[in-house]
């Protein structure tokens, strides 16, 4: 039986014109020292209110037990930078400006795949997109696309951060692409930004249930008082951490079309959004993100945010 490792250099082209940003490739192995942190993260209670982050933790550490015969890992990055919206009193993070983008790399994933059946024949291969216990930042630095900065989000020198990942486990065993390295160095700027000290003082470990991300999309019940006056004017998401890392300076605009700016959306203010029924909050963000938070999150968030100034 041959064992060589097939080349991805086809892939990887495929990827490109299909319209991922990077991809790269490493071999499936049990995570083990990434299986150590996430236990004292979650002992530590850093997940706050997302139970689900205890869940499938076998899963989530090790790519047999998610998909037995699994050999190496995809990686994909899809870039989402848009200019800040102009003119808003109340800010949303960049991802949720155009539509969900479950569904739109998805799509781009699937036809990926379908490209790798064609050519390969009979394969296991099952994409991910942030709806599974994959560890996609871990992936990601393995497969050489990204390091995980001190904000613990991933970064890659020449683009920045503002890209969601996609992992796609295949039981073809692909050469893999070496780590990528830590380029954070002795910057501290997103540490010192973040507004409610959710980042680690040492950074590279995150405090989820004081994100602002997370109070104002994952937290059901009412936001903590003690984060009063600190959440700024995010009333979705925050992109604090991102806007003053350096290596976003790269960044450039997506061309994505589902992910170009809702202009309905973007440029709503306090008062648009409090006017809002919930029929027509649930029309307005049919194909958003924002209908994660459903009506009720939003105007909490809305309040909340207002209760600030
Ligand atoms: S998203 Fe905002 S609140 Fe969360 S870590 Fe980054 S700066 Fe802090
Ligand atoms: S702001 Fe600085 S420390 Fe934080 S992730 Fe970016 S480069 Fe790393």
């Amino acid at each position: 039986m041959n064992t060589t490792p097939l080349n991805a250099s086809e892939l990887k082209a495929i990827a490109k014109e299909i319209g991922f940003l990077n991809i790269g490739i490493a071999k499936a192995k049990k995570l083990d020292r990434e299986a150590k942190h996430l236990e004292t993260w979650l002992t530590n209670s850093y997940h706050g209110e997302m139970s689900y982050m205890e869940r499938y933790f076998d899963q989530r550490i090790d790519p047999e037990v998610m998909m037995p015969g699994t050999k190496s890992i995809i990686t994909l990055s899809f870039n989402y930078f848009q200019e800040k919206a102009e003119n808003t009193e109340v800010q949303i993070a960049r991802y949720a400006y155009g539509k969900d983008y479950h569904l739109t790399l998805k799509q781009k994933a699937k036809q990926l795949i379908q490209w790798l059946e064609t050519k390969y024949g009979n394969i296991q291969a099952r994409a991910f997109v942030d709806s599974a216990p994959v560890m996609e930042r871990e992936w990601a630095k393995r497969s050489g696309i990204a390091w995980s900065g001190r904000n613990t989000l991933s970064i890659h020198p020449k683009e920045g951060s503002y890209f969601f990942l996609v992992c796609i486990f295949t039981d073809l065993s692909f050469q893999e692409d070496q780590a990528m390295a830590d380029y954070c160095g002795t910057c501290r700027k997103c540490i010192e930004a973040c507004p409610t000290e959710a980042i680690h003082p040492d950074g590279y470990l995150l405090d989820a249930s004081k994100c602002v991300s997370y109070l104002t999309i994952e937290l059901k019940n009412e936001i903590p008082q003690e984060f009063l006056g600190k959440m700024k004017d995010w009333i979705f998401g925050c992109d604090i951490c991102q806007e003053v890392c350096p290596w976003n300076r790269f960044a450039k605009k997506t061309i994505e079309p589902d992910f170009q700016k809702n202009e309905a959306i973007v440029h709503m203010n306090t008062k648009d959004w409090l006017a809002l029924e919930e029929e027509s909050f649930n029309i307005l963000t049919k194909a958003s993100p924002l209908k994660r938070t459903k009506w009720k999150g939003l105007k909490r968030n809305v309040i909340f945010v207002k209760n600030n100034c």
